[in-house]
Formats: structure tokens, C-alpha cells, sequence
């Protein structure tokens, strides 16, 4: 087992991970290893000579905060499910769907929520869903800026 190497995300949420063996480089959005609970070893396999290797990913730019929330989504056939959002950040939230729900990867949704901040915050934003395991969903969000003040006051400030 070789030396676990740490790599950092950057401000586009890519990381970059480099190959020990061959060299080759590859970008990646991050956004999909950010939805693992824990652990944040991550077992690459090198595309180019297939060497296995582990990275270590620093998601410490993008604080993510472990929440309690109840909320809706929406699909954009208007069907919808209630949610309890386990995770929040400013790029993306992940939650677990109460109802009977099906959304595929790279779906658009709609995502509804309210902070349990002093003034009860009403959030919406559109994402796009990266991650499913079960009823776990991650999802990306679109608009950063739509309600980015109130969420970055809240993922700094509150609890
Ligand atoms: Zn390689």
C-alpha cells in the first residue's frame, strides 16, 4: 500500500488527481465523490496503465454541513416528495426522499427547504442530481447565487 496522497478541491469544485505510476493527469468534478459518508479515501484506477491508487480528497472549501431539514422536491413533471436534507453546502445538498420517488442521475430538480434559523429561511434553488445510493440523493445546485447570502450566513453562523 503506497502513501495516500492528498489532493484539495478547487474553487470550479474540480479536482485534479495525477497518476504515480504513469503520470497522467485527470480532472474531475468532485461533486461526486462529495455524497460518500466518511471515509473520503478515494480508490482511483488510472485510466491510462490502470494502476490502483488512493486519494485522499480536502473538501475543506466547501464546508458542509451535517442538517436536519424538512423539505420537497420537485421533478419538472411537477410530481413531488417530501425530503429531510442531511447535508448542505453552498454547491449542493443531499437529503433522503420520504416518498415513493424515482429520479435518475443528471436529473433537473426542484429543491425546497426550510433552515431552522431564527427567521426560518424558505430555500429553493434548482439542482442536478449526482448521486443516488438507495433513497440517499446528492445533488448539485445550479443557481449559486440564488440565496447564496442566506445560505453561506447560515452554513457559517448557525448551529
Ligand atoms: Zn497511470
Amino acid at each position: 500500500m503506497s502513501e495516500i496522497k492528498k489532493v484539495y478541491v478547487n474553487e470550479k469544485n474540480r479536482v485534479t488527481i495525477i497518476c504515480p505510476e504513469c503520470g497522467n493527469v485527470k480532472v474531475e468534478n468532485a461533486e461526486q465523490y462529495k455524497f460518500e459518508k466518511g471515509d473520503r479515501n478515494i480508490d482511483i484506477t488510472c485510466e491510462k496503465c490502470n494502476a490502483r491508487f488512493t486519494v485522499f480528497i480536502d473538501f475543506r472549501r466547501y464546508y458542509r454541513k451535517s442538517v436536519s431539514l424538512q423539505g420537497i422536491i420537485y421533478n419538472l413533471d411537477e410530481k413531488f416528495s417530501k425530503i429531510t436534507v442531511g447535508n448542505l453546502s453552498r454547491s449542493g445538498v443531499g437529503f433522503t426522499i420520504d416518498d415513493v420517488f424515482t429520479v435518475a442521475l443528471n436529473e433537473e430538480i426542484d429543491v425546497q427547504f426550510t433552515l431552522d434559523d431564527d427567521d426560518r429561511t424558505f430555500i429553493r434553488k434548482r439542482a442536478f442530481v449526482r448521486y443516488i445510493k438507495d433513497n440517499f440523493i446528492g445533488a448539485e445546485f445550479t443557481e449559486l447565487q440564488k440565496f447564496g447570502k442566506e445560505l453561506t450566513f447560515y452554513l457559517k453562523y448557525t448551529g
